[in-house]
């Protein structure tokens, strides 16, 4: 099963679909991810990409698009997987279609009110050794990652300041993109305005109740 994760940023996207790939066992694609990767290996075009990603907008479509295939020519997604952060734009969206980049078969639109999320801005960290996604307010009190025992590292783009224009941009350039796969019958719409758990139980009740093919037999492997 194909998965698109959709939604504002600090909706909680990585959050569910780390949740969702340790259930299921399916692997995680993030575009945010593969992007920091290629800052941190001090390629050309990570230091392209973070010049971009410090203001909070978007990297060129042109390198996003050839990370992103790159990645889903990769062995380990044939089968499936749970994708965050590509198609991201109206030209994004024409590359995806036109150069058939890959099959979605879920959307989930992850819907929080922007106080909310403005509210999880200054909470997140995300251990820099796994990448695994922790806030301050859910008040578990890890010193460090819970997974691998790595530092917490903070999101340079992670400020009040900078998420102002990364929601702009998302109202602006993303969210007009999800009546494509509106169009196409994908989209199911989760409420994620709670924790990561009441979040994920929600988004399962959806699927749960949802006619789009083959996905109740995907909840039945787990
Ligand atoms: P968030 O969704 O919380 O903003 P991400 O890690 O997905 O976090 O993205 C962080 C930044 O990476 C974005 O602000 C943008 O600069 C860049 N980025 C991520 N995905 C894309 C994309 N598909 N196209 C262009 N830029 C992207």
């Amino acid at each position: 099963m194909k998965f698109l994760m959709f939604g504002a940023p600090m909706a909680g996207k990585g959050t569910l679909a780390n949740m969702l790939a340790e259930d299921y066992h399916l692997p995680t694609i993030s575009m945010g991810d593969i992007l920091r990767e290629s800052i941190e290996s001090g390629s050309e075009e990570g230091k392209i990409a973070k010049g971009y990603m410090d203001k909070g907008v978007m990297v060129p479509t042109a390198l996003v698009a050839k990370m992103i295939k790159n990645r889903l020519a990769m062995d380990d997604v044939q089968e499936g997987f749970i994708l965050d952060g590509f198609p991201r734009s109206p030209d994004q969206l024409k590359v995806f279609i036109d150069d058939h980049v890959t099959d979605i078969d879920v959307v989930v639109n992850l819907e929080v009110p922007y106080e909310v999320l403005l509210s999880r801005v200054v909470g997140r960290r995300t251990c820099k050794d796994c990448g695994y996604i922790y806030n301050t307010s859910w008040n578990m009190g890890y010193k460090k990652c819970p997974k691998c025992g790595g530092e917490w590292g903070i999101r340079s783009d992670d400020n009040e300041e900078t998420y102002k224009t990364r929601y702009e941009v998302y109202l602006k350039e993303t969210l007009p993109i999800l009546d494509y796969f509106k169009s196409q019958g994908k989209v199911l719409s989760v409420t994620g305005d709670k924790d990561p758990r009441q979040s994920y139980e929600n988004m399962i009740n959806e699927f749960k109740k949802s006619e789009i093919p083959g996905l109740k037999r995907f909840l039945e492997q787990r």
